[in-house]
């Protein structure tokens, strides 16, 4: 089996080797099937003037399970500690456009209003 992964998104040399997407779904076919697939594969669309198609494979092996499981293990204790460490106020997802909790987030650092001038 193949695993292949398509993305508009992000592309560089070496994302298939990094990618804990693609160790995590290749971890669950070889949970559900009994063998993890033979590579996985980021395939990605290049917006140039002449659209490219872009294909990243991989491979998946126990030594990458083990890292996987390992820090999907690790974000589950930080859960149940309630242990969370906030983004950076610089990071782009912390903001009222893309993060569904900044409102209630005692972490977010709210946007500064200034008055104008007019009616007070
Ligand atoms: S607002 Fe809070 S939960 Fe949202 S990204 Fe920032 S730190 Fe994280």
């Amino acid at each position: 089996m193949v695993l292949r992964f398509f993305s508009f998104f992000f592309y560089y040399f070496g994302i298939a080797d990094m990618s804990e997407q693609l160790s995590i779904y290749a971890l669950a076919i070889r949970t559900l099937d009994g063998a993890a697939p033979k590579t996985v594969a980021l395939d990605y669309l290049i917006d140039n003037k002449v659209p490219v198609a872009k294909s990243y494979t991989s491979t998946r092996n126990d030594d990458d399970f083990r890292v996987v499981l390992a820090r999907i293990e690790n974000a589950a204790e930080v859960i149940e500690k309630g242990a969370y460490t906030p983004a950076r106020p610089t990071d782009w997802q912390c903001s009222l456009k893309w993060c569904g909790f900044f409102r209630s987030c005692r972490f977010a650092k709210q946007p500064k209003t200034m008055n104008l001038g007019g009616p007070q």
